[in-house]
């Protein structure tokens, strides 16, 4: 598909889409790009590229894709230390959970000819480095590119044909439309997660109860999501701000109506803001995305 493929940032979403470059042949040669010399050990333990250098510049050199893996913080600094090495019709994409923000990052790095293409595979787990990555990771699962309205449309076809030999399932989006909609399907969870995990530890020290312990499912899923990598996290709050506040301002008065009806015990409005909630859960169990 490609002739030579550099991946930058080889934790556990650039290990994984190098997995399938190999596995799938999509390129004749893949180059891995990162600053950690722990992880460019793990990656030629792993067998995970072709090469693999701390050089951003030089491993981008004469790449026809180029895929930016770094935390969204880190885009800006990671797309200054490739700019110097990438070919004029190179196409360049990203991972970043946030969208707005990262094209604002790359955008004063492109020179003419170049596409470039941001991109967000709806796939992930609370692990990070190349160790926990995994090929299957983006088998059925959606990715969303936010294309330039300037970018050339076979640009975007062949980074759809590259997804989609991944597993993934394409749609296209806004990039505001993106960071809005990814705010409430995945930003605000982990806001919750990481604020009721905090609130039960410190409720074990204070009280020493044993709310670990006799952790119910409940408490156990939330602890899952806020086992995530706290850099990557920090970084999708910091970036997706206006989004995220929009929505907890509206979660936060949502909140208050369901505190009030608990006060005044209004049984009805509980058991209908509950029955509502469920029809969401089985629409996603039928859409295969549970
Ligand atoms: P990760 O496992 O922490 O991997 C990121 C890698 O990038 C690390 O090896 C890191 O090295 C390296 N790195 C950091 N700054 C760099 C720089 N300036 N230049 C080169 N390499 C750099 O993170 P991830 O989970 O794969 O996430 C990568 C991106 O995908 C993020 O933008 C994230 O928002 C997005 N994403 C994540 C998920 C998920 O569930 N995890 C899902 C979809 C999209 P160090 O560890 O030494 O810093």
């Amino acid at each position: 598909m490609f002739d030579r493929i550099a991946i930058i940032g080889m934790g556990l979403i650039g290990s994984s889409i190098a997995r399938n470059v190999r596995e799938k042949g999509l390129a004749k040669t893949l180059v891995a790009g990162d600053l950690s010399e722990d992880v460019c050990h793990a990656v030629v333990e792993l067998d995970l590229a072709d090469y693999v250098t701390r050089d951003l510049a030089r491993a981008v050199e004469g790449a026809d894709l180029v895929i930016l893996a770094v935390p969204v913080g880190a885009m800006a600094a990671a797309m200054r230390g490739i700019a110097p090495g990438l070919k004029d019709n190179v196409i360049i994409s990203d991972t970043g959970s946030v969208k707005m923000a990262v094209i604002e990052a790359v955008r004063p790095y492109l020179r003419a000819g170049m596409e470039f293409i941001p991109a967000h595979p709806i796939a992930g787990t609370e692990f990070s480095g190349p160790e926990s990555g995994f090929a299957k990771l983006f088998q059925g699962r959606w990715c969303i590119l936010t294309p330039m309205p300037e970018t050339e449309i076979r640009a975007v076809e062949k980074l759809t044909q590259f997804w989609e030999a991944c597993g993934s399932m394409i749609e296209i989006m806004e990039p505001a439309h993106h960071d809005l909609v990814l705010g409430i399907t995945s930003h605000l969870p982990h806001l919750i997660a990481y604020t009721i995990v905090g609130t039960a530890t410190e409720l074990e020290e204070d009280t020493k109860s044993e709310v670990i312990k006799f952790s119910a499912s409940g408490f156990r899923d939330f602890t899952r999501i806020a086992a995530s990598d706290p850099v990557m996290w920090r970084d999708v709050f910091l970036n997706n701000k206006v989004a995220v506040l929009e929505i907890l301002q509206r979660f936060t008065e949502d909140l208050t109506a369901l505190q009030k009806a608990i006060r005044q015990g209004d049984g009805d409005y509980l058991y209908q803001t509950f029955d509502k909630t469920r029809a969401i859960r089985k629409a996603i169990v039928d859409q295969g995305q549970a």
